[in-house]
């Protein structure tokens, strides 16, 4: 049998009562398909700064390293607001993606049927059911990139650099065609190649990568069309492969179309096995330990941690249909609309267990 090494990084805020209940999901899926789940806890965020006076202390890198992978709550809140830049909570966020080579995120956008309506787009646009996935290069590019400020004609200027190498490109490419290997065999590229040097290297890069996925239909698509697409026909995508500034930008735009954050999962790959998951949104420091938070996301990115780090697919589509069956029915506040039940983040996590 099976059995993975699972750390867990509860956070601060509503982290730990959303990892608990992913937990939970992950334990009753264990059992349904034959496999065995083991947990270690290590401090991340404020709660770690409480406990060691930093917010990524050495052991929590360690237990990271040493397992199949990450489970992440959410991080940060009021009480370490004042603290300077490098000691806050977020601090930690950044370095533990550094010292696990995170370079990849994965954020899914999905609308589950039920859920529909949540979406601000028209629903004649988005049609069935809304799946896309965009790959973002998370460790280049310009937020890694030489700056500056200098004086020029008088004036005081700044300036950021954009680059990147072509193993850079190469890893993260193969990242996105591996996936829509998976999916539905599309892949979109999307750059500024006709103004940026960088978009050139990307989209030669790209192309030059293509021929080892025969069976990818790859395309290539400006950030400024895309932005534009994902609003007019975002049915049109499948995997969707950027930089990380583009990415950024428009996996908050893709994630509006899903419609609540409550329900977005994300993972973060370093193009081995170890991969670190988490939901989309923060420590909503406003809800925590009134037992009403949504743990739909964190329950979702325990799918997908065992989708692409533990090779447990069919596991995965159990988690990602008993979510879909509970929606039918219950809603957390956040997503509550007339006709069906409300229910808790606790309760929440039951019913989907009982739903698989
Ligand atoms: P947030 O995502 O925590 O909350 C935004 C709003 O969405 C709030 O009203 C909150 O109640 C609601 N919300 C978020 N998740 C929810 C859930 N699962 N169920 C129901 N409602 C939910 O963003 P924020 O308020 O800007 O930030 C709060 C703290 O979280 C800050 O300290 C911020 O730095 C931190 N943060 C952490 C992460 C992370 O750990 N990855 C990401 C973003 C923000």
């Amino acid at each position: 049998m099976e059995n993975y090494k699972i750390t867990l990084l509860k956070g601060d805020g509503i982290g730990p009562e959303i990892v608990n209940q992913a937990v939970k999901v992950l334990d009753k899926t264990a059992e349904k398909f034959n496999f065995t789940v083991d947990y270690d806890e290590a401090l991340l965020g404020g709660c770690a700064i409480d406990a060691t006076g930093v917010p990524l202390p050495d052991e929590t890198v360690e237990k990271c390293k040493a397992s199949d992978s990450v489970l992440l709550g959410a991080v940060g809140g009021p009480k370490w607001d004042k603290l300077p830049g490098d000691q806050r909570p977020e601090k930690g966020l950044l370095g533990i993606r550094g010292a696990l080579g995170l370079f990849a995120n994965l954020r899914p956008s999905v609308i589950f049927g039920p859920l529909k309506s949540a979406s601000p787009i028209k629903d004649d646009i988005i049609g069935g059911n809304l799946d896309i996935m965009i790959v973002r290069e998370l460790t280049g590019g310009i937020y890694f990139g030489e700056r500056g400020r200098k004086t020029v004609d008088s004036n005081e200027a700044a300036w950021d650099t954009e680059m990147y190498s072509v193993p850079e490109i190469e890893r993260i490419a193969r990242v996105a065609f591996d996936l829509a290997m998976k999916r539905n065999k599309k892949l979109t590229s999307v750059d500024k190649a006709n103004v940026l040097e960088s978009s050139r290297l990307w989209r030669e890069t790209v192309i030059r990568i293509s021929k080892e996925y025969p069976e990818v239909e790859l395309n290539h698509m400006y950030v400024d069309n895309c932005a534009m697409q994902l609003v007019r026909n975002p049915r049109q995508f499948d995997v969707i492969v950027t930089s990380n500034i583009f990415g950024d930008i428009l996996s908050d735009e893709a994630s509006m179309i899903a419609g609540s954050i409550g329900m977005l999962a994300s993972a973060s790959l370093s193009g081995g096995k170890l991969g670190l998951y988490e939901p989309i949104h923060g420590s909503a420091p406003d809800i925590a330990g009134q037992d009403i938070a949504n743990p739909l996301a964190t329950i979702l990115s325990v799918a997908m941690m065992l989708r692409y780090s533990l090779n447990q697919g069919a596991a995965a589509d159990a988690i990602e249909a008993a979510v879909a069956k509970v929606l039918e029915k219950y809603r957390t506040p956040d997503i509550y609309e007339d006709g069906f039940e409300k229910v808790g983040c606790e309760k929440m996590g039951d019913l989907v267990c009982e739903a698989l």
